[in-house]
């Protein structure tokens, strides 16, 4: 019963609890439908907005497509339109660039001819070396070893290094190479020559050498190689390559010659090694017997000069592009000290300082070469300065003449005509038959094309050497080039020609030597210039000298330019060369900018041996003028004080005015020495006293105009440098008073 119960009640719970949770149950499964619906009909939307978007991406595709046809239409006309416009704006142009093109190409062709023919006789030795190293060789190749060993007999000997090797390391190596194996009996012939001196040697096997056989003793190489030949060959080729056609035929028996010499030669010479590199500055070692100033050659024909001599190596400087030398690089000696070439192919040519053409027309065929570094003539070989050389400015030919050998320094601040002078003085040069030469040292490249550019307007190239030596070259260019001037101008010297030479400027010349010597290592001194920068520039002034007979009778007067501080003279530089100079023309800022051009400063000008060969005339009318000067430069300090002057001051003070304004003279102007004595003599004999300050630079063309039509014979008689008699004088007189009445 019991169990009955239990089962109803159970029974009772159970539908109870069933009836409670029906709701739930019902309720549960209803919220599960709505979120299922609700998500499908999320998802449902979805798709729509996917449909729709893709239809959108689908309209903007269309839309796009449209535009970009639109856009590329307008371009198309707008292209039309500018190339339209282009063709009828550029189509003049277009006819002046071909009409150029045209003109240049013949020169083009020109040019390219030579470099094309330099590279093809590169190539027929590249050629002829690899066919000589695939064989077809082999007797000719025994009689170049039986040649080789026959002549080194001669040759051979022990250098200074070489004993000083064999002292210290009692051994000297002695290398021998050849294209195959030397016979036994050709070693013994080469060890017989050379075992009793030296104790080393072995035989190296280099087919590269081609034929023939090189043999090295320490430092020096003798080598009778074919390869050798032909690297000398084609480094010969640039100096053997000349222009025309006619030449070129000469290059082509040029070649035949060398080669047919190639086996006969044997090239004796030592060989270093780069130690390190830097700086354009060069430690090489194993050239024990090398030359202070001796000139090195470098791979690619890179030229070096040796400036330091230690005990282990030698320190070279590098003259010019240096970026491909390496350590290890083998460096060669020439024996000669550096050098230029020189002559009269020369003339009318911008060089750099090693010689070589740099205004692009070919290069030059030189009748000679001199060591940039000579001795200066003796006393013995030098005659005394007697024959004026005219600058034609007035200024300087009365008041500071300079003479033909002399030394004369330019100096003052920077931008005050100190080039102005120099070129003025070259130009003046023209039909005289003296040759000048510019040596133009650190300046901006384009200030030096502008000068080269006002020479040749003015003629003057047809006379002139232009030595270039810009300042975005390296250091030892700078350095070398008034050397390498100094010696094209001597080769003229001592063929008996009269050569004004012109540094433009020294203070660089010193500055990229000190940078050299900073960089060697040398101590500074003042200023952190070594202590031998007086000599730099005593030994290159030296070299001017007018020479006598016996020595040649040639002159070379040279115009060395400095450029000082704020007018400071006893700066380091500037006293150097005011010191070994025979005179300076001080130029002033302060009188150039108030218009006293060439703003030359009388009372420190001076020149100490031109006097002895002013003409007659000249010294004549310079004296009073000198005197004018020196009595208007005391009272015009004084005068500036006071206003109540007597009459005699004040006629002094006129004068001198006058005189200074007489004395203006503008750039590329030079005057003959005779129309500057009418222009003074006019001032110092008071007709220019009534003239107003302005009318003065007309009053004196006019008057020296009408002198010369009037009394044309004088011209001659003042040039003939005998002074002017009373009679002549009275004659002058006459002339320029008739001209003041119609002034
Ligand atoms: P730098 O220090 O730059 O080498 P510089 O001292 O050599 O200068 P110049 O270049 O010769 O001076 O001249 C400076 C300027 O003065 C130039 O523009 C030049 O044309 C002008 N000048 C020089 N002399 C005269 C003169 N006599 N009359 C008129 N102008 C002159
Ligand atoms: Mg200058």
């Amino acid at each position: 019963m019991d169990l009955v119960f239990k089962i109803i009640n159970f029974i009772i719970l159970f539908g109870a609890l069933g009836y409670l949770c029906r709701n739930m149950i019902k309720d549960m499964f209803a919220g599960r439908k709505n979120k299922l619906s609700e998500e499908l009909e999320n998802a449902e939307k979805a798709k729509n907005q996917a449909k729709s978007l893709n239809s959108d991406i689908e309209k903007a595709r269309a839309l796009n497509e449209e535009r970009k046809e639109q856009i590329m239409q307008g371009a198309a006309e707008q292209a039309e339109i500018n190339s339209k416009a282009i063709s009828a704006a550029g189509e003049v142009e277009a006819k002046t660039l071909i009409a150029n093109a045209e003109k240049s190409e013949a020169q083009l062709r020109e040019e390219m001819q030579s470099r094309v023919s330099a590279d093809k006789v590169r190539q027929v030795a590249a050629i002829t070396g690899e066919v000589l190293r695939r064989g077809g060789f082999e007797t000719s190749k025994q009689a170049l070893n039986e040649r080789f060993i026959e002549q080194i007999k001669e040759l051979v000997s022990a250098m200074p290094s070489d004993i000083l090797n064999m002292n210290e390391l009692k051994k000297l190596d002695i290398s021998i190479k050849s294209a195959e194996p030397l016979s036994e009996e050709e070693m013994k012939k080469l060890t017989q020559i050379i075992c009793e001196t030296f104790i080393s040697c072995h035989n190296e096997v280099d087919s590269e050498v081609i034929g023939g056989v090189q043999m090295k003793v320490g430092d020096t190489v003798y080598d009778g190689t074919l390869a050798h030949q032909l690297d000398r060959l084609s480094n010969d080729v640039e100096s053997n390559t000349y222009r025309s056609s006619k030449q070129m035929q000469s290059i082509a028996e040029n070649i035949k010659e060398q080669l047919s010499k190639v086996s006969d030669t044997i090239d004796v010479f030592q060989t270093g090694e780069v130690i390190s590199v830097g700086d354009g500055i060069c430690r090489v070692s194993g050239l024990a017997d090398v030359m202070a100033g001796e000139m090195l050659e470098f791979p690619n024909g890179l030229k070096g000069m040796v400036q330091d001599l230690e005990k282990e190596n030698v320190g070279v400087v590098l003259m010019g592009e240096y970026s491909h030398i390496q350590e290890g690089d083998s460096v060669r000696r020439t024996g000669r000290i550096i050098e230029v070439p020189v002559g009269e192919s020369l003339i009318g040519r911008v060089v750099d300082a090693m010689g070589v053409p740099v205004d692009g027309k070919g290069p030059i065929k030189a009748e000679a070469h001199r060591p940039v570094e000579s001795p200066a003539p003796s006393v013995l070989s030098r005659k005394p300065v007697s024959v004026p050389l005219q600058t034609g400015i007035k200024a300087i030919d009365a008041l500071v003449p300079i003479g033909r050998g002399q030394r004369e320094l330019i100096i003052g601040d920077r931008q005050t005509g100190k080039t102005a002078i120099a070129l003025d003085a070259i130009i003046n040069q023209k039909g005289k038959d003296v040759i000048c030469i510019y040596v133009a040292i650190g300046q901006k490249e384009s200030t030096i094309a502008g000068v080269v550019e006002k020479l040749r307007t003015n003629g003057a190239m047809d006379y002139t050497i232009v030595v270039s030596a810009p300042a975005s070259e390296p250091a030892p260019m700078l350095y070398i080039a008034p050397y390498a001037g100094a010696a094209m101008g001597e080769y003229f010297m001592y063929k008996g020609k009269d050569v004004l030479i012109i540094y433009d400027d020294l203070s660089k010349q010193a500055s990229a030597y000190r940078e050299i010597s900073l960089l060697l290592h040398r101590p500074p001194g003042r200023e952190a210039y070594p202590g031998d920068v007086f000599y730099l520039h005593s030994r290159l002034l030296e070299r001017a000298a007018r020479l006598s007979e016996e020595a040649g009778g040639g002159s070379m007067t040279a115009l060395p330019i400095i450029e000082t501080q704020a007018g400071d003279i006893s700066a380091y530089i500037p006293t150097n060369v005011i010191s070994i100079t025979d005179g300076q023309i001080f130029l002033e800022s302060d009188l150039f900018h108030s218009g006293v051009r060439p703003a030359i400063n009388v009372g420190l000008s001076v020149s100490r041996v031109g006097g002895a060969a002013q003409i007659g005339a000249m010294k004549q009318v310079a004296g009073r003028l000198r005197m004018d000067l020196a009595q208007y430069r005391e009272l015009a300090s004084f005068a500036q004080f006071g206003s109540d002057l007597d009459k005699a001051t004040r006629d002094t003070l006129h004068r001198g005015a006058r005189m200074t304004e007489i004395l203006k003279q503008g750039q590329y102007a030079p005057m003959s020495a005779a129309d500057q004595v009418i222009a003074i003599f006019a001032a110092s004999e008071g007709y220019t006293d009534d003239i107003e300050l302005t009318e003065i630079a007309r009053f004196e063309s006019e008057v020296i105009d009408y002198v010369n039509r009037n009394y044309p014979e004088l011209h001659d008689e003042i040039l003939g440098g005998k002074k002017l008699n009373a009679e002549q004088q009275t004659k002058l007189k006459a002339c320029i008073e008739t001209f003041k009445k119609t002034f």
